[in-house]
């Protein structure tokens, strides 16, 4: 019911930001290969994400909203190895119960669209080509005590785009657009890793950064790690995913930090965009319904892969 689905909202729907990793991710599960964010007020005023994916037919439309209906897990076999970035069921649900929420889809088979409105359930006839539009307004409107929490409109944005970043370096084979108050803030055709990596750190940081490619068994690290001389401000600089999940992780971050200590001495803030992947079952995202921790199998095996790894790429520089 509403009051349990405002409940567990307080879980998955921290800010703004939080709706737009949900949805956004439910575009990635879809398979879209364009997906176009338009925000507007930092998102509290309205989220709306279109793409380009399997769209939802009318009776899976009627259950997206619900608590614990997801068509992504069917067994537990599936929750071992968890191949989707969502598998809860708990997002929309959630967000539904905190704003104002439509969602306007048309599945592959389907001779038109049909939406859904959050506030009442009612399924109509729609228009729209292959995909889906999620529509998220005015977000704690009937929790006032929540709306509190909500910052300036440039920092909610700034979450936003952090949000936004994550999957865009996560998946450069998707076309991704940003829009904030009108204005295109984004904009990505699908591209390689290196020029998707370029365009939202920087051509400067590609250049100067060494390029990370390592694997040992099961185990597969690469992207990019900078080298000292590279400064600029860690908040926005510092990416590790995780099987392409964003992640933030101690035990990945000390790896790291461990490796630039020992090679590069004072080398506090580095920059690197790396992408670890593993089997499945090795790992474990299901520790937080936020889903940016993770918990490995055999984490030291996974500290001292890293930390080999890394130091020997930044090594090999002569740095
Ligand atoms: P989960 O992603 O954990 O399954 P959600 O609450 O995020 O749960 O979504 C519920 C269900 O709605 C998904 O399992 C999926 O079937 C459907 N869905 C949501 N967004 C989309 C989308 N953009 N395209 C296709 N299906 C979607
Ligand atoms: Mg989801």
């Amino acid at each position: 019911d509403l009051l349990v689905n405002q409940i567990a909202a307080g879980e998955v729907v921290e800010r703004p930001a939080s709706v737009l990793k949900e949805v956004l991710e439910n575009a990635v599960d879809a398979g879209a290969r364009a997906i176009e964010v338009q925000l507007e007020q930092g998102g509290v005023r309205r989220i709306r994400v279109t793409d380009d994916g399997c769209g939802i037919d009318r009776e899976e439309l009627a259950l997206a909203l619900e608590r614990h209906a997801t068509s992504k897990i069917a067994s537990l076999d599936d929750l071992e190895r968890v191949g989707t970035m969502g598998f809860r069921g708990e997002a929309l649900a959630a967000i539904a119960a905190v704003a104002r929420t439509t969602i306007t889809s048309r599945a592959e088979a389907a001779t038109h669209a049909w939406r859904i409105d959050g506030s009442d359930r009612s399924i109509a006839p729609a228009a729209l080509n292959q995909g889906t539009v999620v529509e998220v307004a005015d977000l704690y409107f009937n929790t006032p005590a929540r709306r509190k929490f909500l910052k300036t409109e440039a920092t909610e944005y700034a979450h936003c785009d952090d949000v936004f970043r994550r999957v865009a370096l996560a998946r450069p084979d998707i076309s991704l657009q940003l829009a904030h108050n009108g204005r295109v803030t984004h904009r990505l055709p699908p591209s390689p890793a290196a020029q998707r990596v370029a365009a939202l750190m920087g051509d400067d940081f590609v250049a100067q950064a060494r390029q990370v490619e390592a694997d040992a068994g099961p185990l597969r690290l690469a992207g990019f790690a900078s080298l000292p001389a590279y400064s600029r401000s860690s908040r926005d600089a510092q990416f590790f995913f995780v099987n392409g999940r964003f992640v933030r992780d101690k035990l990945l971050t000390h790896a790291v930090r461990e490796a630039y200590a020992d090679i590069l001495h004072g080398s506090r803030h580095p920059a690197y965009v790396l992408f670890l992947e593993l089997d499945p079952a090795g790992v474990d995202v299901n520790v937080h319904p936020a889903k940016i921790e993770v918990r490995f199998r055999e984490a030291r095996a996974v500290h001292q892969f890293i930390y080999h790894a890394l130091k020997r790429t930044l090594a090999e520089s002569g740095a």
